[in-house]
């Protein structure tokens, strides 16, 4: 045959076909955590930067809540802003969410504002403002700029194009060719602002959960996975398995890690967040992470969970909708989650 087609197949199935093998032979003490060293190593290490000191940049009254921005570091060289919302007459320290921009215009699509960093008054996008639902609902949020958008895109791109979508495209290329991937890149920052959150005195740094949608629920799982104290987690518009999503539809090239698939399908690597609180949701017409996936991916995760003994941790939400954020369940069952944690 000289087309590539049954070749792709066959390796597709030859690699589940060995996760099954291997997740039968070994135990599962064993291999949860040799999947979450296997993650770990994929993705890339990046060097920390211990010396860098959180910076404000900005402080606002807003209806109902205070919105910081401040200035974080992860690893050398680079520096990124974060906004955190911080609910009025707060009583005690509060629940944390971690919460995940995925592409767009960066954390301001997500906290109310527009892309020059004015309100945006207008019916929110696909990202609902889901960090204000958060806040507004008695949690203090973090939202880091994700890199590759908005302030955040290369300087490189922006010389060629000032209105390129995303940076994505050269960020991803040149990271894995020294090693790296973007994905590492993101979670590393993205567990730098989880720990801020946890250091500020209005959080309960027990009670910190994580919400991601599509890009940032990547960055979410992957983040909560290796951060365990990273107590609840919800995904939107993104649980699928590989070959009903990325494989099956044209994805931005930041979805595709250099030999993950070789230890686990993505429903598994979800599934070591057992049996910490979980909630999928995905829109019914979601064209890019089809809802055929996420059924097969979803119960693949609850088996996972009702293995652990957590079946009633793990909740999910078909919504009628497309690649956007519903958040009609998703909202409250988070806050529930991290209030009556165990
Ligand atoms: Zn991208």
């Amino acid at each position: 045959m000289w087309n590539g087609d049954s070749l792709l197949n066959k390796l597709y199935n030859e690699a589940v076909s060995q996760h099954q093998a291997n997740a039968k032979r070994e135990l599962r003490n064993e291999r949860r955590p040799k999947l979450k060293a296997a993650l770990r190593e994929v993705i890339g290490q990046f060097e920390s930067n211990l010396g860098h000191a959180p910076k404000r940049l900005e402080r606002v009254q807003c209806d109902g809540f205070v919105r910081e921005r401040v200035e974080l570091s992860a690893t050398p060289e680079l520096t990124f802003a974060a906004y955190l919302l911080i609910p009025d007459h707060a009583e005690g320290p509060l629940p944390g969410v971690l919460a995940l921009h995925g592409h767009g215009y960066g954390s301001r699509e997500i906290v109310g504002l527009r892309k020059d960093g004015t309100a945006d008054e207008e019916k929110p996008g696909i990202h609902q403002h889901f960090a204000v639902q958060l806040v507004k609902r008695g949690m203090v949020v973090i939202a880091p700029d994700v890199i590759g958008f908005g302030e955040r895109r290369l300087l490189s791109d922006l010389v060629k194009d000032p209105d390129t979508s995303s940076s994505c495209y050269n960020l991803s290329t040149q990271l894995m060719m020294l090693g790296k991937t973007l994905t590492g890149l993101r979670v590393t920052e993205a567990l730098k602002a989880y720990g801020y959150l946890a250091s500020r005195p209005e959080v309960n740094a027990g009670r910190i959960g994580v919400m991601g949608f599509s890009g940032g629920a990547l960055i979410g799982y992957m983040a909560a996975v290796l951060e365990a104290r990273l107590q609840a987690t919800v995904l939107m518009g993104f649980t699928n398995t590989v070959k009903d999503s990325i494989f099956a539809v044209h994805h931005c090239i930041d979805n595709y890690t250099p030999g993950l698939l070789v230890h686990a399908e993505l429903p598994e690597l979800i599934g070591l967040l057992a049996p910490r609180p979980l909630f999928l949701e995905s829109g019914e017409q979601d064209p890019i992470f089809p809802v055929n996936g996420f059924r097969k991916a979803a119960a693949e995760i609850k088996a996972i969970y009702e293995s652990e003994g957590a079946g009633h941790k793990l909740e999910t939400d078909i919504f009628p909708g497309a690649h956007e954020i519903s958040g009609r369940l998703a909202y409250d069952w988070l806050k529930n989650a991290l209030t009556n944690l165990a």
